[in-house]
């Protein structure tokens, strides 16, 4: 039977690239302990690249601050970490990461199997040693003696680079994590875990400008909330807040987006819906299951039955952009407050965008 086919490793496909970040590594840790910097992520990052001279500027800063400063000072090392390594994009930081996390996968396998070429060596040449009861040549035993030393010697120093990357790339996946923690928090709604206002801004511009086709914003706002908040307090209105999230979550459609706006509104941008029927049923779904929650004020065991949200829609037109949308939608949700609210209302167009 043949053997799946194993995918060709980074080292495989690029020793050159490998060897040399390798070579890099091993500059850049001295480097480090001459200036008894931690050994953490955000100092491998920046001692590699200056290592590997990537940037002028971050060299000449890097210098600069070993000088002026007998610690390197944490707070330089992450603002030299943003600028110059992450540049703020933390997409790309992250798929950055990702390929770091491969290469050093790659070294360490390199390194592992170095290690056991050169204990295979130590170990014939102590099976040599052992067999030369009658020495040779006269100083034969003194050669291979001294070869075995150097061989020792290697051994440790691979075994020693070898510890140094498995500790670098625990860091590196902590470091991943912690990227992607920051990732959700900056564009994750805490309480209620759907998008906040600064990621669906920068997602509706976005899918506006690729094709406004087929997209619908559907935008909601909890009815009388303040009184709910003045009669049963915060914490239950963030309960009923969470509730409306979850709900959202669970019934959004495959490629559609739920945010939270502001304070007690939420918006849903749909795809692929061009016909505004469905939008208004996906809105009544909503409506009813909003309404139909059953919330308990723990205190007082009392169940709150009277929870209800008014919406309003309006379709993407040619031409639509963030503002023009977003305003066409909300007008409608005012109307739906003004009809009694625990409604749906249409962007007046919408019919017309469906003839
Ligand atoms: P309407 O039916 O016209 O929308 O009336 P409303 O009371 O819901 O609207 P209004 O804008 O007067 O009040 C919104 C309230 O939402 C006021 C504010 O205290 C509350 N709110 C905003 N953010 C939060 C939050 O994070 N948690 C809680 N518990 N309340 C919030
Ligand atoms: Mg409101
Ligand atoms: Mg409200």
């Amino acid at each position: 039977m043949s053997q799946p086919k194993k995918a060709p490793s980074l080292l495989e496909l690029f020793p050159e690239e490998t060897r040399e970040a390798a070579a890099l590594l091993k500059k850049a840790v001295p480097l480090m302990m001459k200036h008894s910097i931690p050994p953490n992520p955000v100092h491998y990052a920046l001692w590699y690249s200056y290592s590997k001279g990537l940037d002028a500027e971050l060299n000449r800063r890097l210098d600069k601050t070993v000088q002026d400063f007998d610690c390197f000072p944490p707070e330089t090392a992450v603002k030299l970490f943003r600028d110059f390594i992450i540049h703020g994009e933390l997409e790309e930081a992250r798929a950055g990461q990702q390929q770091v996390i491969d290469l050093v996968d790659d070294i360490e396998g390199d390194v592992s199997r170095s290690i056991i070429g050169s204990r295979h060596y130590q170990t014939s040449l102590e099976q040599g040693l052992a067999a030369l009861h009658e020495p040779i040549i006269e100083d034969l035993p003194a050669v291979l003696n001294e070869l075995q030393h150097s061989t020792q010697v290697i051994q440790d120093q691979q075994d020693k680079f070898l510890y140094r990357l498995q500790a670098a790339q625990e860091e590196i996946k902590c470091l991943r994590n912690q990227l992607e923690r920051a990732h959700m928090a900056a564009t994750l709604d805490s309480l209620t875990k759907v998008f906040n206002r600064n990621a669906f801004t920068r997602l509706l511009e976005q899918i506006l400008h690729d094709n406004p086709q087929g997209v619908a914003l559907l935008m909601l706002d909890i009815d009388h909330f303040k009184q709910f908040n003045d009669q049963y307090g915060h914490p239950l209105g963030d309960r009923v807040l969470q509730h409306v999230g979850s709900l959202l979550r669970d019934l959004l459609p495959p490629q559609a987006i739920a945010a939270r706006y502001g304070g007690e509104e939420f918006c849903v941008i749909l795809r692929d819906c061009s016909n505004p029927d469905n939008v208004h049923a996906f809105a009544e779904k909503l409506r009813l299951k909003i309404h139909a929650l059953r919330i308990k004020v723990r205190r007082t065991d009392e169940v709150l039955d009277s929870i209800s949200a008014s919406f309003g829609y309006a379709l993407a037109q040619a031409g639509d952009d963030f503002e023009s949308l977003l305003t066409r939608a909300d007008d409608a949700l005012y109307q739906a407050k003004r009809n009694g609210r625990n409604t749906v209302h249409p962007a007046p167009e919408t019919s017309l965008a469906s003839a």
